[in-house]
């Protein structure tokens, strides 16, 4: 994992720090997922009730303030974020029936229970801080709710909104906010800071991950079971996939993994590949496998590309039963079977 997110989201960082005295009532911070929107609001938040912050504006890791942050027991703050997320942090040993049956959103519970947090006074430093994540993880009732607190918000409170996908947000809770924009760090950086944390080849990753740091060395570090080699050799070959097989063989990787590998994450990856060939039949750049230019270029010459939106659609169809696969089986191998049409037609 990346050690710290600070020092490659540098300029963020010193403008966050610039506010620290005039903080306004609510910030939304917005970038592509994986980019390290979380790290710096959470960051932000240990800085801010931090009882002797360094100069920079990080904590100090070492008063009261910072143990109570670091437990996850300040009583001025409060993370709001799907349980699914939650248990993800835990799952390593893996619980995978607790896990799927976990929910996906921020509940209406969750934001209610803030009516108590916001109703007393704040008990340290008189400053109180909700951080929500990722705040599209939130449903129309449940961004109602949060809009009452977000609207008339008691002094001395600082709501900071972590979101990937903005246009899911209620434009009222938009509008409430302060947009903070947490664009991707230029590519050399983040490659230096993988690479110190010891991610071989940080450029694929990277480049995999659309240039979000924090999710490459999530995927450099999923990928040790072999499924992303295995996908892309398999996606590589010219003479097609084995539909039946690969299902197989990265089923048997997700099982191994208890839970640690979610089942989008071969999904996600196809949308990329398909987003790649894309670009590659109009004679483009390739935006996630620039390594595999020469083959997937090969693979794109000839593709139909009203079929290739079509799979592409499909996919995203995919994307959102893949939370709730009933076989993982079936449901790889129909992923892969259709991918087969696509190509060979
Ligand atoms: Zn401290």
């Amino acid at each position: 994992m990346i050690a710290n997110a600070i020092s490659i989201h540098e300029s963020i960082w010193r403008r966050l720090q610039s506010q620290r005295d005039r903080l306004p009532h609510a910030m939304l911070l917005v970038g592509q997922r994986g980019v390290g929107k979380f790290a710096i609001a959470h960051a932000f938040a240990a800085g801010l009730l931090c009882e002797s912050p360094r100069a920079d504006g990080t904590a100090c890791a070492a008063c009261a303030a910072c143990n109570w942050f670091a437990t996850g027991g300040h009583p001025d703050f409060r993370l709001l974020q799907p349980e699914a997320l939650a248990d993800e942090e835990e799952a390593a040993g893996g619980d995978e029936r607790k896990k799927e049956k976990a929910s996906q959103q921020i509940t209406i519970a969750q934001v209610r229970a803030l009516d108590d947090f916001l109703g007393v006074g704040t008990h340290r430093a008189g400053l109180r801080i909700v951080l929500i994540h990722p705040a599209e993880a939130m449903n129309r009732n449940t961004a109602n709710a949060l809009l009452k607190s977000l609207e008339e918000p008691p002094p001395g409170t600082l709501f900071m909104l972590c979101c990937s996908e903005p246009l899911r947000l209620l434009p009222t809770i938009r509008s409430r906010c302060q947009t903070v924009a947490v664009n991707p760090p230029p590519a050399a950086i983040s490659e230096r800071a993988l690479a110190a944390a010891g991610v071989a080849d940080p450029g694929r990753w990277l480049a995999l991950a659309g240039g979000s740091p924090l999710l490459a060395a999530e995927l450099a570090g999923s990928a040790r079971d072999g499924w992303a080699d295995l996908l892309t050799r398999q996606l590589l070959a010219l003479d097609g996939i084995d539909a039946s097989r690969l299902a197989g063989d990265l089923e048997k990787i997700l099982k191994d993994s208890r839970g640690r590998l979610p089942l989008r994450i071969i999904v996600e990856f196809m949308q990329k590949w398909l987003v790649d060939l894309n670009l590659a039949a109009n004679g483009m750049a390739l935006r996630y496998f620039p390594l595999q230019q020469a083959t997937i270029s090969r693979l794109a010459g000839g593709l139909d590309p009203l079929r290739l939106a079509r799979g592409y659609r499909a996919l995203l169809e995919r994307r959102r039963a893949a939370e709730q696969p009933l076989n993982v089986r079936l449901f790889l191998e129909g992923l892969f079977i259709e991918y087969q049409g696509l190509i060979r037609h």
